[in-house]
């Protein structure tokens, strides 16, 4: 099960935000601004900043998560996204004694496949268990190990990337493993920094329709608005 613990953050990440955005506008500094900003003159500068898209002040709050249970398939996805720091449990250092994996729902849901799963990656992990025996070097043994072998690891994002991220991630057309991690990063955000949690969404809730090429229904793509405009103008309702 996916696992997400923010560990460490900027502290007070939206007044900081506020101030760096005021700091460019203001004669005062930034540790003035940042006393005398009102929990309401912070919000109000937040709601502003994203819809004007000045996200660049948004990079002063930083988010430490420890994530675990996640498989391999789900950490190739994540480091795919640059503007971040990783820090992952390594397969050279660390030999897997046990091997824990992830099983997708849609393989436990079917009995025959779920059993012939778990046999497979339990043969790749005797064999693995079998070279490391042998005097195989854990960082060439691994090579057998499937991608659903589950792993632990450090991320730390600033918020510009977090909105960013979960613009792309929480869709319903990214992977539902990737999704719940992310589900599970907004709600750690939203803990401490409502405001800011509030922001990560999936891109069509910004954007008002979906513009993947299929929807997954929560909101219409730009051609189903398109096509509906068009038939309400000759249909005369428009
Ligand atoms: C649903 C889904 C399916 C995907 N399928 C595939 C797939 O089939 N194959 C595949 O290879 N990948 C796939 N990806 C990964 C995708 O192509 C991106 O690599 C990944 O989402 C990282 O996003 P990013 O590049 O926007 O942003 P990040 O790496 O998170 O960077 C954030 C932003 O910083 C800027 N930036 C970062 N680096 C640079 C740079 N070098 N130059 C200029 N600007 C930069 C960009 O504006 C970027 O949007 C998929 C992603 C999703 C969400």
């Amino acid at each position: 099960m996916v696992y997400v613990a923010l560990i460490s953050y900027t502290p007070d990440p939206e007044r900081t935000i506020a101030a760096a955005a005021r700091v460019s506008a203001s004669p005062a500094g930034a540790s003035q601004l940042m006393q005398k900003l009102t929990p309401q003159a912070v919000d109000r500068l937040l709601t502003r900043l994203i819809s004007s898209g000045h996200l660049s002040v948004f990079e002063h709050a930083s988010f430490t998560f420890a994530i675990e249970g996640i498989s391999r398939v789900t950490s190739h996805q994540l480091v795919r996204h640059r503007m971040a720091s990783y820090t992952q449990q390594s397969q050279r250092y660390v030999s897997l004694k046990d091997f824990d994996y992830i099983t997708p729902a849609t393989i436990g849901a079917k009995h025959d496949l779920k059993a012939r799963y778990q046999e497979m990656v339990h043969a790749a992990h005797s064999l693995y268990l079998e070279m490391l025996d042998a005097g195989i070097p854990a960082e060439d043994a691994r090579y057998v190990l499937p991608q659903a072998g589950e792993t632990k690891l450090v991320m730390t994002m600033n918020a510009r990337e977090l909105i960013h991220v979960c613009a792309l991630r929480l869709c319903l057309r990214a992977q539902w493993e990737i999704v719940e991690l992310f589900e599970k990063v907004k709600a750690e955000v939203e803990r401490v920094a409502p405001r800011l949690g509030a922001e990560l969404k999936p891109k069509c809730y910004r954007l008002g329709y979906c513009d993947e090429a299929v929807s997954c229904g929560i909101f219409p793509t730009a051609a189903e608005i398109a096509e509906r405009k068009t038939k309400e103008l000759t249909s005369g309702k428009g």
